[in-house]
C-alpha cells in the first residue's frame, strides 16, 4: 500500500443531505470519495472502485447494508464501517456479525467519523504491510496463525477471517495462557482512540469462537475470564 496515494472511501448512502456533507467533509480531509446510492449500486461498483474503506449505511434501498457487507466479505477484507440510526442496536450487532469492522451511530460529527476512518485504515495498513514482527506462524492447540501471510488454519483447514477478528485472534494467541483484560484487547485491536461500544469485543469473540471452537457453545480455546477478559488456552 502506497501511503502517499489518495485513499478512496466508498460512501454507500441514500440520503442526499448526508451524501453532500460526507463528500465535502471527506474530500477536505484529503480522501477520494465514491458514492453509491443503494445496496445494488454498491455491489456492482465495488470492484471498479476498489475502495480502501467502505462507509456503509444500514438502511438502504434494494439491498440492505448488512447484505452488502456480507457480500463484500465473501471477496474482500476491506475495512467496513457501518452507519446506523440511533436506537437500531439490533442492526448494529447484526452488522458486526456479518463482518463489519466498526460502526458509527447517526447523528455523528464529521470529525469523529474521520477519526474512525483513519483508525480503521491505519489498522488495515499494519497488517497489509506485514509490520507485525514475526513472519513465522504461531501454533497453539488446533489453531495456527500467520501474521505475515494473514492466514489462519483451524484443525488443518484454512479459515478466512475479517481484519478485526484476525487481529483479535492474533493478540489472544500471541499471549496464549495469559489473561488479556477487556481494556487491553480493545486497545490493541481497535486502538486507544476507539469510541465505540464495548459490546463490539464480545461480538467479535463470539464470531471467533464460531470459527475456532469445535463446540462454540462450550469453548475450550477462547475462554471467558469472568470480570477480567479473555484467555486463549494453551493445550495441556
Ligand atoms: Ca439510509
Amino acid at each position: 500500500m502506497n501511503a502517499n496515494a489518495t485513499q478512496t472511501v466508498m460512501v454507500v448512502e441514500d440520503e442526499e443531505a448526508f451524501i453532500d456533507a460526507l463528500v465535502v467533509g471527506l474530500q477536505r480531509e484529503g480522501f477520494g470519495v465514491e458514492v453509491a446510492r443503494d445496496g445494488a449500486e454498491a455491489l456492482s461498483n465495488f470492484d471498479r472502485v476498489n475502495p480502501d474503506i467502505v462507509l456503509l449505511d444500514v438502511m438502504l434501498p434494494k439491498v440492505s447494508g448488512t447484505d452488502v457487507c456480507r457480500e463484500i466479505r465473501k471477496k474482500s477484507q476491506v475495512p467496513i464501517i457501518m452507519v446506523s440510526a440511533k436506537g437500531t442496536e439490533i442492526d448494529t450487532v447484526v452488522g458486526l456479525e456479518v463482518g463489519a469492522d466498526d460502526y458509527i451511530v447517526t447523528p455523528y460529527r464529521i470529525r469523529e467519523l474521520v477519526a474512525r476512518v483513519r483508525a480503521a485504515l491505519r489498522r488495515s495498513g499494519v497488517v497489509e504491510s506485514g509490520v507485525v514482527d514475526s513472519g513465522t506462524s504461531i501454533n497453539v492447540g488446533e489453531v495456527a496463525i500467520d501474521p505475515e501471510q494473514h492466514v489462519v488454519t483451524v484443525r488443518g483447514q484454512v479459515t478466512k477471517l475479517p481484519l478485526k477478528e484476525f487481529e483479535l485472534l492474533y493478540v489472544l494467541i500471541a499471549n496464549a495462557g495469559r489473561v488479556m483484560t477487556r481494556d487491553t484487547l480493545i486497545d490493541r485491536v481497535w486502538g486507544s482512540d476507539y469510541y465505540g461500544d464495548t459490546k463490539t469485543l464480545d461480538v467479535h469473540i463470539k464470531r471467533l469462537r464460531s470459527k475456532v471452537e469445535s463446540d462454540p457453545g462450550n469453548p475450550t480455546a477462547i475462554l471467558t475470564i469472568r470480570g477480567l477478559g479473555y484467555k486463549f488456552e494453551r493445550p495441556v
